[in-house]
């Protein structure tokens, strides 16, 4: 398998002296679908902003589809990797829908009439299709993360770094975005990186990385992690509700191992 993302020993703290990450190593994989979880102040965010450049490291190396990750390579690299992030709001650049997908595109300088059939294009893709000509500031939360998500897509983006992009989002609008993300990972063209406090987005993914501290914890299958019950619980993870079910029935014998989801369980005891 192709590594599209890779960190290895990376140092970073802010000027405050608040050292964030040391000796970082991480490996993400062409294509693969990670969920990364930690709570509040663990390191997340400061991650995934030095994988777009956002900060410079202050020791080791990310290395991006095989380019280091460098001063003079950071404008090849945020081609590479689009991020949303946790504020719709806060992304909007555009009068329209169609401005603001078509902004990055303006930037690189694509000539009009593939501009146009990208933002269409992706505007589809995302279920926006019909919202083209709307100003972005009167669109649902959900549908903001949305045209967001277009305008990464419509940018040619292989890696798309999802930062808390549903945190804001009402109960709806989280699982229109949970859709939305499953339909980008069943087409396997995209490496996805999902950043999280919520541990029931992380159970379709390939992998889940815990962190706490500026260091990962635990990583592995969801159903490996979330038998950590006790682990996620101490550093303030809330396991989700079939996982703490399923997890004191296996204690007790009923079931033979956890499961994930409110259906599963429901199978698992209707049996
Ligand atoms: P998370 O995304 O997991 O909530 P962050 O990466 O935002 O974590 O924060 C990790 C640590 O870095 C925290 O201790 C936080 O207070 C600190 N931190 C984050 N941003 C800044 C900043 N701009 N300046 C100084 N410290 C920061």
């Amino acid at each position: 398998m192709n590594n599209v993302v890779k960190l290895e020993n990376v140092c970073f703290g802010y000027e405050d002296g608040n050292e964030v990450l040391k000796n970082f190593n991480l490996t993400i994989n062409e294509g693969e679908f990670v969920t990364i979880l930690g709570h509040n102040g663990s390191g997340k965010s400061t991650l995934s902003k030095l994988l777009v450049g956002l900060h410079e490291i202050q020791g080791g190396k990310i290395i991006i589809d095989g380019q280091p990750l460098t001063e003079s390579s950071v404008f090849d690299i945020r081609q590479k990797v689009g991020i949303v992030f946790q504020n719709p709001d806060n992304q909007f650049v555009g009068c329209t829908v169609r401005d603001d997908i078509a902004f990055g595109l303006e930037n690189k300088c694509v000539p009009y009439e593939e501009m146009d059939n990208l933002v269409n294009k992706y505007a589809q893709e995302v279920g926006m299709g019909d919202f083209l000509n709307f100003e972005p500031h009167y669109l649902s939360g959900g549908e903001k993360q949305r045209v967001a998500i277009a305008g990464v897509l419509a940018l040619g983006a292989k890696i798309i770094i999802l930062d808390e992009a549903t945190a804001m989002l009402d109960p709806q609008g989280r699982e229109d975005m949970m859709k939305l993300i499953h339909e980008l990972v069943k087409n396997r063209d995209k490496t996805i990186i999902m950043i999280t406090h919520y541990l029931d987005e992380a159970i379709h993914s390939d992998r889940i990385i815990v962190m706490n501290e500026g260091k990962i914890i635990l990583e592995g299958k969801p159903k490996d992690v979330f038998k950590e019950k006790e682990l996620l619980e101490s550093v303030k993870l809330d396991v989700p509700f079939a996982v703490k079910v399923s997890y004191e029935l296996t204690k007790r014998g009923v079931l033979s191992e956890i499961v994930t989801s409110d259906e599963e369980l429901m199978n698992e005891l209707c049996k």
